[in-house]
């Protein structure tokens, strides 16, 4: 560790916000993908001066800067891979810092965690719609960083489409806003989804939605996950996009049903939870043509939440369903694959396939409507040959993604998961591109 680097760190900081014990570099070494290595330093800002204090230092001395929201990224962005780096944490830039009801906008730090958020603008009766499933422990930062989706995306879109205006630091330590108002190029959208690879965002203005009149969601079961994602597609044939669309297997239904009791069907080998948020006199014939569908396609059962407890508690059960595999086995991998809607049932059949040849147990929990699919692969790594089944299925479920279509990830990101990955579905001049767009902001 070098000493001028901590001493500088502590100047711009102060000490008790910059940390260089091992034992305290260690609780940044991971994220929720895997475990690194230890940076040199760990620094927690308290404003965006002091963010590009940082990284004038970082700069000068040589250190890489690695942007850190909640750490529940699962491709290892925000954690050192070779060892060394400087990692801003953002755990003290957590601020609403504006609310402007007139526009339905807020600013932000890059901190707050997702649902707090929502429940800090919720008596204006407004919300944040991308609510991934970690919405209480990820943040707007991170968030951008990945663009990150989440249930309700399917209706009113991912990260990149809430997002209005960002203040971020540069590879220099100098600050710049965009906006996306400004003429020309709309660099707001390029640096969403940038992995903090093009600059650190230190605050960002996002955009608010109206809460609905009224929302409702229903659960169908089915015997078998071809007919479940049948649905899916006949749902959307009918141009019928309800707010949320997710789909849940046996493996996820039970864990998930032990965990929370909220009623979800023990029997069926595929639940559909189906959300619709709009005009309270429009729901009757919404559910009705929704019942319908899934009818047609052969649902066992249709069932509706009749209160808001209920609604909450199946959605509870959604948004645990990683938790709750706790239950299972002590390790989980998630794979993050998107493919054609249409091809889902080939794609849920190669996922099958893939875990039964490496014998291990995967259970899917997924934003349908999207077609994006994480198969979880639930392993105990303390065991090798498990380890290695998990990394073989992984790949084996990424190739089949391709092959049918799709891309090598839907939302979780790159990271340094797939970086390697990233050549199977880009050329040589694909990626070229993409390194040129980086020189611009961060030639080093
Ligand atoms: C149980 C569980 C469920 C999940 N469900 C979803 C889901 O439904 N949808 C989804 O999209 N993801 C999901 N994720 C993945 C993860 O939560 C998201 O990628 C989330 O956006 C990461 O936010 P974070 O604050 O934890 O960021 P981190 O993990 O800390 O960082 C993620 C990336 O963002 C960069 N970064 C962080 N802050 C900044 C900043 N201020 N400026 C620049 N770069 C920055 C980091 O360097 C890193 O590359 C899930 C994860 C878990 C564990």
């Amino acid at each position: 560790m070098n000493a001028s680097l901590a001493q500088r760190l502590a100047d711009a900081v102060g000490p008790e916000n910059v940390k260089t014990a091992p034992e305290d570099l260690a609780v940044y070494s991971f994220d929720a993908y895997s475990e690194g290595k230890l940076p040199a330093a760990v620094v927690i800002p308290s404003g965006t001066r002091e963010v590009s204090a940082v990284v004038k230092i970082a700069r000068e001395l040589g250190e890489p800067v690695i942007a850190r929201g909640a750490g529940t990224g699962l491709c290892g962005g925000a954690i050192s891979v070779d060892g060394g780096g400087v990692v801003i944490s953002f755990a003290r830039m957590h601020r609403l810092l504006e609310l402007d009801t007139a526009n339905r906008r807020a600013r932000v730090q890059p901190g707050l965690v997702n649902l707090q958020l929502s429940q800090q603008v919720a008596s204006s009766r407004l919300f944040y719609a991308p609510d991934p499933a970690s919405q209480r422990s990820s943040t707007i930062g991170g968030n951008i960083a990945t663009n990150a989706g989440g249930p309700h995306c399917l209706s009113y879109g991912t990260t990149v489409n809430h997002v209005l205006a960002l203040e971020v630091v540069d590879e220099n330590g100098d600050v710049f806003t965009t906006d996306v108002d400004d003429a020309g190029y709309d660099l707001t959208a390029v640096l969403v989804g940038s992995e903090g690879t093009l600059g650190v965002v230190t605050s960002a203005w996002v955009r608010l939605l109206r809460s609905p009149e009224s929302t409702r969601v229903w659960l169908a079961a089915f015997a078998d996950i071809e007919s479940a994602s049948a649905a899916v597609s006949a749902i959307i044939g009918a141009g019928i996009i309800p707010t949320a669309l997710e789909m849940m297997d046996a493996v996820i239904v039970k864990a998930v049903e032990a965990a929370f009791h909220a009623g979800y069907p023990t029997d069926a080998a595929a639940v559909l939870l189906i959300e619709n948020a709009g005009f309270e006199d429009e729901m009757d014939a919404y559910e009705a043509a929704l019942r319908e569908i899934t009818r047609k396609e052969g649902s066992l059962s249709w069932r509706a939440a009749r209160t808001a407890a209920e609604r909450d508690a199946l959605w509870a059960g959604r948004k645990g369903a990683v938790g709750a595999l706790g239950r299972v086995a002590p390790n989980y991998y998630t794979q993050d694959v998107t493919v054609p809607r249409s091809v889902l049932p080939k794609a849920l059949r190669a996922v099958e396939v893939a875990a039964s040849e490496n014998d291990l147990v995967v259970g899917n929990v997924f934003h349908a409507g999207d077609g994006n699919l994480h198969p979880l692969l639930v392993y105990d790594k303390r065991d090798r040959r498990q380890v290695g089944a998990v990394l073989s299925t992984g790949d084996a479920i990424l190739r089949a993604a391709i092959e049918l279509g799709g891309t090598i990830s839907g939302e979780h990101g790159i990271g340094y998961e797939k970086r390697e990955a990233m050549t199977r579905v880009y050329s040589t001049e694909d990626l070229a591109t993409m390194a040129r767009v980086r020189d611009v902001f961060d030639p080093r």
